[in-house]
């Protein structure tokens, strides 16, 4: 186990030590610094874009070989150590070690997945409409691509935007989230072993206002990959689109869970317990609306109030916690002022949202449940981003659907019945990315396309072989003999 405690910048090939450090602090035991790492100024962020720039037309003209090997050598590292990096994830995020080590294995998989993309270039030749001309249509890398993170998936979500800017030929500049840089400069020591020419991947670690407002701005960067909030994700959009460079956002949800009077009620409530509270409640994906209909509701509802009951908050790093802590104060407190938002609204909370001491000094709190909701109260519509839930009774189908869709997010929708007609309905009529059936509504494969619709995202798909719209331009040459 390595002893550096100080973590800085990987820049034009080389670990630099940042201008200024932030320290990293363990959500689970507050005591525990797991290290300090870059606070970085803009003029690093400078550094590193002119590095990307200088280093991107080799890179552009490398083979599928090439690119094949870094892109293969990156995933095998990341499953070889999947249980190492997976405890470090927990520790500085606060999901539980089974969550972490999935999360990284997930990230391996990822570039293992882009590796093989590599060595599958498209591109087509047609006949022109005029004689003796054929036609060429190639995807071409679109240069610096500038990818911003937030610290919720402090490896899978870097993974899945670096493997496809690796593989389509791209130079990186990489900005970690503040509450979860270990990872990426994890991520960063692996690529540095890859094979990778220096200045190909770079990483800034830093606040958003600096750095990631550096990457944003920077003439230099063509595209800009961001998932974080809905308020920021706007102002990289608007600054994005002023200079007329590329920009797809991944940003909030208020995802909602549909459950009908015909569901498998123990299934219903393992897939809304899994997808409410798993990882602490803090993923885009998670079920945070559960609509259920007058049938089912009560016998569902008592249900998942006894699952939760039994569900055990705990350090993130002992194998017998099912929750881990949220990630920091400021989460904490805006969750516990949603506690009193939902209740001074008329809410009833069933269960939970109170702050939990444990043996050791962390962020926890009790899963919580809200009962007797109004769509339109603020807890069902703004995004909390915690371990709280709440549950809309309606009196049928339609009106679930019709509650489901009413929301300015749109990533992913989720429905427990086993009417395959109420099933076909809502995969056609649900106004959401993604849609799962008798499944929870977080929890993704890592090969087809991921993202949302409305106020949930902006630009084209990440992920599978939808990631190459972003990552490349198209050309179309017309050549005659
Ligand atoms: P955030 O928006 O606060 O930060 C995201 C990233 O943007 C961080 O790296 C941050 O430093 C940076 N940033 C902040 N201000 C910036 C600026 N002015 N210019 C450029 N970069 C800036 O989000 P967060 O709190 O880290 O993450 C939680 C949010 O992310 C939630 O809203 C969640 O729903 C969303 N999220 C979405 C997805 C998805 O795929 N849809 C996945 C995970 C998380």
């Amino acid at each position: 186990m390595s002893s550096q405690t100080v973590f800085g910048n990987f820049i034009a090939g080389s670990f630099e030590q940042a201008s200024d450090v932030l320290a990293n602090i363990n959500p689970s035991d507050l005591s525990d610094v797991v290290g300090e790492y870059g606070h970085s100024s803009a003029e690093e962020a400078g550094a590193a874009i002119d590095a990307a720039k200088a280093s991107a037309p080799a890179w552009a003209a490398s083979t599928p070989q090439a690119r094949f090997d870094v892109l293969d050598a990156i995933g095998t590292e990341i499953l070889a150590r999947k249980e190492e990096i997976g405890r470090l994830l927990s520790r500085e995020e606060g999901k539980t070690l089974p969550e972490g080590i999935g999360e990284t294995n997930r990230a391996g998989q990822i570039f293992k997945y882009f590796a093989g993309e590599a060595l599958r270039p498209g591109g087509e030749k047609i006949p022109s409409i005029r004689p003796n001309v054929d036609v060429e249509i190639i995807r071409q890398p679109i240069g610096v691509v500038g990818i911003i993170t937030p610290w919720n998936f402090p490896i899978a979500i870097p993974a899945w935007k670096i493997a496809p800017a690796l593989c389509y030929g791209n130079a990186v500049v990489f900005k970690p989230a503040e509450l979860s840089p270990a990872c990426g400069w994890i991520l960063a020591d692996i690529i540095s072993r890859s094979g990778l020419p220096g200045g190909v991947f770079n990483l800034i670690s830093g606040a958003g206002r600096d750095v990631g407002n550096a990457i944003v701005i920077h003439p230099d960067v063509a595209g800009v990959s961001f998932t974080g909030s809905q308020a920021v994700g706007h102002e990289v959009a608007t600054q994005c689109v002023a200079r007329h460079a590329k920009v797809q956002l991944e940003m909030g949800g208020k995802n909602p869970l549909v459950v009908l009077d015909d569901a498998d009620l123990d299934k219903a409530v393992a897939v809304a317990v899994n997808g409410a509270y798993f990882s602490t409640g803090q993923r885009c994906t998670a079920s945070s609306r559960l609509i259920v209909t007058d049938g089912i509701h009560d016998r569902f509802v008592a249900a998942v109030i006894e699952n939760i009951k039994s569900l055990k908050v705990g350090n993130a790093l002992d194998p017998d916690t099912q929750i881990g802590p949220v990630v920091s104060d400021d989460q904490l407190q805006k969750n516990l002022e949603y506690i009193e938002i939902g209740s001074s609204e008329g809410a009833t909370l069933a269960h939970g949202g109170e702050r939990l001491t444990l043996d050791t000094d962390g962020y926890y709190q009790a899963p919580a449940l809200f009962t007797d909701t109004r769509p339109d109260m603020r807890i069902n519509t703004e995004e909390i981003f915690g371990p709280i839930a709440s549950v809309i009774r309606v009196s049928d189908y339609e009106e679930a659907l019709a509650v489901a869709n009413d929301t300015e997010f749109g990533l992913s929708s989720g429905i427990c019945t086993t009417s395959l007609k109420y099933a076909r309905d809502f995969q056609s009529r649900a106004e959401a990315g993604m849609v799962m059936v008798n499944l929870p509504t977080a929890g993704v494969d890592y090969h087809v396309p991921f993202g949302g619709r409305k106020g949930s995202s902006y630009g084209s798909r990440e992920q599978g072989t939808y990631a190459a719209e972003f990552y490349t331009t198209v050309k179309t040459s017309y050549i005659s003999s």
